[in-house]
């Protein structure tokens, strides 16, 4: 709490009491602590490749372009170190983007179907899968009407089954499932990779918070693709959430409102 006070004294000088205002600061501060860790984690997350970047093109001016074998490894990690830094910023920029967007109008929902949206996001994670000889398996009505914005809503479930696919050994099917039920229509992504310890359950949508750092940047992972799976469903007024099994597998889970009541 932050404390102001004045005295309140009458026409003749008298005492009349004092005015104290109270000021509830901790949202602010709290604000303000999220915003500078998330500047930190952004500075750090960058560093990292062009650190990388740095040290190889310096090692090859050094001398390292003379050995022609060494020169072209090197300039292959160059090259995969700026794809990185390409792909966090891209994510940034598509995070921001969505959140610009909620916070003022909303962003665009148009009547459409779900069932398309799914066989197109599973198309997308196919050339990946069939790479790792991952099965990927639909189960969806043949329609599925709903207020959403398509593109947006796809990249949810891209992002979804691109994890799945990464986080799963050869040959585990993964499971993509729909079904409208009550007022909601319910998307589930379901595979049996390595799962997900309980203790990091409730972190997993923060940007940059990952279970194992390393192996995610060995995949290729941003840190941001659930935060912005996270702000597409909220900003369909539905809400996203995760069960898991180490050792067994992770279920993800899109609820939709039927008509949907945004934020
Ligand atoms: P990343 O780019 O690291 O995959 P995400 O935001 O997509 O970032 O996911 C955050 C973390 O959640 C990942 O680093 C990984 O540890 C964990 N994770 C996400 N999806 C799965 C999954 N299907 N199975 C196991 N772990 C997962």
């Amino acid at each position: 709490l932050q404390a102001h006070g004045t005295r309140l004294t009458g026409s003749g000088g008298q005492q009349l009491g004092a005015l104290i205002v109270l000021n509830d600061v901790t949202r602010l501060r709290r604000l303000e602590r999220v915003r500078s860790d998330f500047v930190a984690n952004v500075s750090h997350e960058l560093k990292t490749p062009i650190t990388a970047i740095k040290g190889f093109v310096e090692t090859l001016i050094d001398g390292g372009i003379e050995q022609p074998e060494d020169a072209r490894r090197f300039l292959g990690i160059v090259l995969r170190q700026a794809e990185r830094l390409n792909a966090i910023i891209e994510d940034l920029l598509q995070l921001s983007r969505i959140e610009q967007e909620a916070g003022l109008e909303g962003i665009p929902l148009e009547p459409g179907d779900i069932a398309p949206l799914l066989r197109s996001a599973l198309q997308a994670c196919c050339m990946q899968a069939g790479k790792e000889t991952i099965p990927l398996r639909l189960e969806c009505p043949e329609s599925l009407p709903a207020s959403i914005n398509g593109p947006l809503l796809e990249q949810a479930v891209t992002n979804l089954v691109d994890n799945a696919v990464k986080y799963s050994p050869a040959g585990a099917e993964v499971l993509i499932r729909a079904e409208r039920l009550d007022r909601e229509i319910i998307i589930e992504v379901r595979d049996q990779g390595c799962g997900i310890p309980a203790k990091h359950l409730s972190r997993l949508f923060e940007r940059f918070y990952r279970v194992d750092k390393a192996r995610s940047r060995k995949l290729g992972g941003t840190g941001l693709g659930l935060a912005i799976v996270k702000h597409i469903v909220q900003a369909h007024g539905g809400t996203v959430s995760v069960a898991s099994e180490p050792g067994q597998g992770s279920c993800f889970t899109i609820r939709l409102p039927d008509v949907p009541d945004r934020p």
